[in-house]
């Protein structure tokens, strides 16, 4: 069986890296399937429970102090954030999971959103998933995670709050994921890159980078037009023709 990585900063290139997430700008927020942007560009999406530290992870990587909104009423902003990224592809803002305060209906229906969103959204093609690694996964994450690696779409784990460990503690949080991921999705193993990471003390960055730099352009090829379609573009309604796959 393929081993899946923890890939650690010096595993990652010191100078050149891609910036992928770099010049990302707000597109659009969406609370239902119907809002959904028309799939086309390649799209990546980032998932974690509330407080995690995902809006600074997305921060950190776009080199924003406040692209993704950090919520001070945590699990209530319940909708997809989308940006574009200078390549034309996207990213889509998962709403935080898992916070106690919020009501249990809205939670399950979050959840179906998400899994049906993660296991269904056909321009997706990899997920983030931020986990605070003294805290390894959570249900909810393992929930959303079974519906997702059905896809057989690669996914990055960023291990963050690390600067909150000791570096014994932090090779062992990461093992510990990695240990849990092979339990827990055994078929799974290869899709998994587990990156320790770190948005206050600029843990992981580059190695997170190389890895979304495999799903996403970091810069438009000189001459190739970037991704659409644009947000002007009303929604395909129910039963047109699907248009090319990367519309112009
Ligand atoms: P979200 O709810 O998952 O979007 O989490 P936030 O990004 O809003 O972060 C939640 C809290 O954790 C905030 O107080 C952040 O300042 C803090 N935080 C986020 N990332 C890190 C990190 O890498 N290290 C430390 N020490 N704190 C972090």
């Amino acid at each position: 069986m393929q081993k899946h990585r923890i890939v650690t900063e010096s595993a990652s290139p010191a100078k050149g890296a891609p910036h992928p997430l770099h010049h990302a700008e707000f597109l659009s927020s969406v609370a239902n399937d119907s809002q959904l942007p028309p799939p086309g560009p390649p799209e990546i999406a980032f998932a974690g429970r509330s407080n995690a530290g995902k809006s600074s992870a997305i921060n950190t990587l776009a080199n924003r102090s406040r692209l993704a909104f950090t919520s001070k009423m945590p699990g209530r902003t319940q909708q997809i954030n989308f940006f574009r990224l200078r390549s034309g592809a996207l990213l889509a803002d998962l709403p935080g999971y898992g916070y106690a305060a919020v009501p249990r209906q809205l939670k399950e229906h979050w959840q179906r959103f998400l899994s049906h969103y993660l296991a269904t959204r056909q321009s997706l093609v990899g997920l983030v998933l931020v986990v605070d690694a003294r805290h390894g996964l959570s249900d909810p994450d393992r929930a959303l995670l079974e519906g997702y690696v059905t896809s057989g779409r690669p996914m990055l784990l960023l291990a963050t709050k690390m600067d909150k460990l000791a570096s014994s503690a932090q090779r062992n949080a990461a093992r510990a994921l990695e240990r849990d991921i092979a339990a827990s999705f055994p078929h799974a193993v290869a899709q998994v890159t587990v990156v320790p990471f770190s948005a206050t003390h600029r843990i992981g960055i580059e190695a997170a980078e190389v890895v979304l730099a495999q799903w996403v352009p970091a810069e438009i090829a000189s001459g190739d037009p970037p991704f659409a379609p644009t947000k002007e573009e009303a929604p395909r309604p129910r039963g047109m023709a699907r248009g090319p796959k990367y519309p112009r």
